[in-house]
């Protein structure tokens, strides 16, 4: 059933180069990026075969601090749906978490939507819920929706004013941190648009590539004819200036402005299986900052964010949403199981399955990542991502707890991290030292 990387690369990449030379021209080969050391796959349980531990808890890093309490409740009996919700309720009430919840960094338009899903393996039931606004539980509100009606799914206005029926309330999702990092975003931008400081502000400059005063002077010297590090200086000042302005706390100024030219993502699943061998899963997130308002990434997607089979397994995913709608991560990896793949090769396979989508072109997948979070029904569990980590920043990990709570570095499928998007040039160092501490 499991095949090995050599041959994924053989069968999958290579074949597509040989039939896509064209994609191919301007990227390098998934091949060179491969991990192929084996030692680095036997982090995660699924290669001690028998030793599975039940109960257990595996959710996102954000999960960690909540997973005492939460295996607390399911050793004492608590339903599995319940226990992976108390974890996931934990980063959703805290408004210094800018990624689920209360404190989500908004939309493009300054609005906090939440997106999430769950599955409550027992009863094979499933809830959903999109782009809701005013509402900070929406793990509890995608259950509510299975509990309290028909459907699977509801969004958007439809999903608010069903979660205030049901009695839950309605709140302002954003903080005053979370506005300013927007406010800055869309001062950053507003070379094309009306925001930011306007001609009558008297701190106002032209563009340095403005079009000259008159036509026989000559013209300012444009911005692109500058070196990177003066532009990179600039705009740092620039952002560090209105960062200022706007009363970001100096020690988060370099934060608030990595996250505008790199709007972040972050999300958090959580799957948790008892004693006796029921299991269920969940996941809930702001999704990617700066969205545009009615985006649905792959959290509240049953069978791309979560999928839970009570005969099989559950899994969730955290990272870049519309890739992994693509390949319905999942439910893919919990059927890769039903047909007898191990936790890590199921996960694995679903992450060649996003190499595949872009024809192995690194120039693209340098710019996408996933996580996945795998639990089999016997306890056996995995975390997968397609790299090691965010650029320069830290590890992937999964956090578990079966009896002793940790925090595990996921096995990835390619050596080095991934690239914060929108690609922009390499931020000279002197420049990123000298403002992103
Ligand atoms: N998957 C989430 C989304 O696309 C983001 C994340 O997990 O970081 O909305």
């Amino acid at each position: 059933m499991s095949f090995s990387r050599r041959d994924f690369v053989r069968t999958s990449v290579l074949g597509t180069i040989a039939a896509g030379a064209g994609v191919r021209a301007q990227g390098e080969v998934a091949a060179n990026h491969l991990l192929e050391n084996p030692a680095a796959a036997a982090q995660n349980n699924d290669a001690q075969s028998g030793s599975y531990k039940r109960p257990i808890i595996i959710c996102a890093h954000n999960g960690f601090d909540y997973l005492d309490d939460a295996f607390a409740f399911l050793k004492s009996g608590g339903d599995t749906l319940d226990v992976a919700l108390r974890v996931v309720k934990g980063p959703e009430d805290d408004p210094n978490v800018t990624t689920v919840g209360l404190g989500g960094i908004p939309n493009e338009e300054g609005v906090v939507e939440l997106d999430a899903c769950c599955m409550h393996g027992p009863t094979r039931r499933a809830g959903a819920v999109g782009a809701v606004r005013n509402i900070k539980n929406v793990s509890l509100v995608s259950k509510a929706v299975f509990e309290h009606t028909g459907h699977v799914m509801l969004v958007g206005e439809g999903a608010e004013r069903f979660a205030v029926a049901v009695g839950f309330p309605r709140e302002n999702l954003l903080t005053d941190h979370s506005r300013k990092i927007w406010l800055l975003w869309k001062e950053y931008h507003s070379n094309s648009d009306w925001w930011g400081p306007g001609l009558a502000d008297p701190h106002w400059q032209a563009p340095t590539d403005a079009a000259p005063v008159s036509p026989d002077k000559a013209p300012q010297q444009p911005e692109r004819g500058k070196p990177q590090s003066e532009l990179w200086r600039e705009r740092y000042r620039r952002l560090e200036e209105h960062a200022g302005k706007l009363g970001i706390a100096p020690e988060d100024r370099a934060d608030a402005i990595h996250k505008v030219l790199f709007p972040p993502t972050g999300t958090i699943h959580c799957s948790a299986l008892n004693e006796k061998g029921e299991i269920s899963g969940c996941t809930t997130t702001s999704g990617l900052a700066f969205k545009l308002p009615g985006r649905c990434g792959d959290s509240p997607i049953i069978g791309a964010g979560c999928y839970t089979d009570q005969d099989v397994g559950s899994a969730g995913a955290t990272g870049s949403g519309e890739e992994n709608i693509k390949v319905a991560g999942a439910h893919t990896i919990v059927e890769n199981m039903r047909h007898g793949m191990s936790p890590h090769e199921a996960g694995m396979d679903a992450l060649k399955r996003i190499v595949r989508t872009y024809n192995g072109d690194m120039s693209r997948l340098r710019f996408v990542d996933m996580i996945y979070y795998i639990l089999r029904k016997d306890g056996a569990y995995a975390g997968v991502s397609l790299w090691e980590g965010y650029q320069a920043r830290r590890p992937h990990t999964i956090a578990v707890h079966d009896g002793t709570r940790r925090s595990e570095v996921t096995t990835a499928l390619f050596k080095g991290y991934s690239q914060d998007f929108p690609p922009e040039p390499k931020v000279p160092e002197e420049v990123r030292k000298q403002y992103l501490k």
